[in-house]
């Protein structure tokens, strides 16, 4: 019999944890993860595979540190990105959260540098922004880099391992609930671990394994936005104007066709483009080494879609998307902007013509047409031309685009401001999975917000 269990090993996980650990050294806490130890983690591509081998549990996502682990490890310090937190409590509230889960990576190892903090600067690209149509929002970051992420994450699984139960390589298979009350949760392997509180934090590659296990119990679920989009790859001069300054620009434009929001996401200076593997649906992602420099910067162009009654399957729609691109490519798709604009699919000899070298090499040229709606690609093709007009050179022929990147944080649960679900008492649910955020430092924040919330009850 345990306090609080706590569901999935990610930024959210741990830090709910470390609160605990803080404010209730006395609790027993259990942390399950369907991953291994961070130490153990491999991902067959960054170790030299050509090929995504679809692991049972993919190393990129799953095991301590979530998504987190082999991430860039941007920190945005600011709550106008990376998640929701503000619609469950103040912004200053969220701030506060978000400040004091940045000191907790500090203590842990993260990097002093903060780029963006210049407002100066800010404002002249705001300016070329605004005249461009696009919204620059301003986003201060904290950038670990692959490497250090990982010590960092590191760091904390030592902190903990003494502190609380941490179970790994066993999945959460159902929750246990009596009398409209959680009372723990039943692991794949048949062991039943029983606790008062129950905290789900599954991250996105669990986020399809939650709404199933909250829909049995009719926890009400809402729709959030579904962000599908590529990656774009080009040269690092490229983008060296905004990156230099700001590390990461977070541009928002609105298309003219369409009027739909689209975004750039997770940008990564001189950075590589990587693989993922969500339950054998290969989806593409980007990170950067704070010591290693590849000669490309890469970030995702995501075009948000709210879709209405009686639509009730945003994650299926992701996954269908990125389906087609696997069945057409055999996973990664990637496309030369000039191809795309020209209405013929890219061919291995007309990437090997480029001046980009796709970093992703097990991608497979082809056609983004024939995969991506034709709304989503028309936003993209605007946003492209958009970007060109501060960051010359983003429009060339060169620019690859690889698809799909598709966010799986579409599926929301219905929260009061405790993060606590409506209908079953007891039950928690934070972080990306539960579509309350999307990204690390508001993925922490979270964390710290119910367990401060369980321990005041
Ligand atoms: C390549 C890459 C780069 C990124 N770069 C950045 C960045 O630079 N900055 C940024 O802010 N964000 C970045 N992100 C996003 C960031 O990693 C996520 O927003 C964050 O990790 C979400 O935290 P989480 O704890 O909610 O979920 P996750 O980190 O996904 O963790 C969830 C954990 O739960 C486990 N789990 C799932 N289901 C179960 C189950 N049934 N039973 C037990 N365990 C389960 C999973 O194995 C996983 O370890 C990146 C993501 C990727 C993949």
């Amino acid at each position: 019999m345990y306090n609080v269990a706590i569901i999935g090993g990610g930024p959210a996980g741990i830090f709910t944890a470390l609160e605990l650990v803080k404010l209730k050294p006395e609790w027993k806490v259990v942390l399950i993860e369907k991953g291994k130890k961070i130490e153990k983690r491999k991902c067959p591509i960054r170790e030299g595979s050509a090929k995504c081998v679809n692991c049972k549990r993919c190393g990129l996502l799953c095991g301590w540190g979530g998504a987190g682990a082999f991430s860039d490890g941007k920190l945005t310090l600011t709550p106008d990105v990376g998640g929701h937190l503000v619609d469950y409590m103040s912004r200053d509230k969220a701030i506060e959260l978000i400040r004091y889960a940045d000191d907790l990576y500090l203590e842990h190892g993260a990097t002093e540098e903060v780029f963006g903090t210049d407002l100066k600067t800010f404002e002249e690209i705001e300016h070329k922004a605004t005249l461009a149509e696009l919204k620059l929002v301003h986003s201060p970051v904290r950038h670990l880099g692959t490497e250090r992420s990982l010590d960092v994450l590191k760091s904390m699984q030592d902190y903990l391992s003494d502190k609380i139960t941490i179970m790994n390589n066993v999945s959460a298979k159902e929750l246990i609930v009596e009398c409209e009350q959680v009372k723990g949760v039943l692991l794949d392997n048949g062991e039943e671990i029983r606790a008062e509180y129950t905290v789900v934090a599954p991250g996105r590659e669990g986020a399809d394994w939650l709404t199933k296990a909250f829909a049995e119990h009719k926890i009400g679920m809402v729709n959030n936005a579904v962000d599908v989009g590529v990656r774009v790859e080009l040269p690092a001069p490229v983008f060296e104007p905004l990156t230099s300054k700001l590390y990461e620009s977070k541009l928002v434009y609105h298309s003219p066709k369409f009027g739909d929001e689209v975004r750039t996401f997770c940008m990564n200076p001189n950075g590589e483009v990587v693989q993922e593997n969500y339950s054998g649906i290969a989806t593409v992602n980007g990170h950067s080494y704070a010591n290693i420099k590849t000669k490309n910067t890469n970030f995702a162009l995501l075009v948000s879609e709210k879709f209405t009654e009686p639509f009730k399957e945003p994650i299926q729609y992701g996954q269908h998307i990125a389906r087609l691109a696997n069945m057409l490519g055999g996973g990664i798709l990637v496309q030369r902007f000039g191809d795309l604009l020209e209405g013929k699919r890219s061919t291995p000899e007309r990437i090997k013509s480029s001046i980009i070298e796709p970093t992703l090499k097990c991608a497979t040229p082809g056609d983004l047409s024939l995969v991506l709606p034709y709304r989503q690609m028309t936003s993209i093709i605007e946003m492209l031309f958009a970007l060109d007009k501060i960051a010359p050179g983003t429009a060339s022929r060169y620019t690859l685009l690889y698809g799909i990147e598709v966010k799986f944080c579409s599926a929301g649960v219905k929260l009061t401001d405790e993060l606590v679900t409506e209908g079953v008492k007891n039950l928690f649910a934070i972080g990306d999975g539960a579509g309350v955020t999307r990204g690390l430092l508001q993925a922490s924040a979270s964390g710290v917000h119910v367990a401060r919330t369980i321990c005041g009850r």
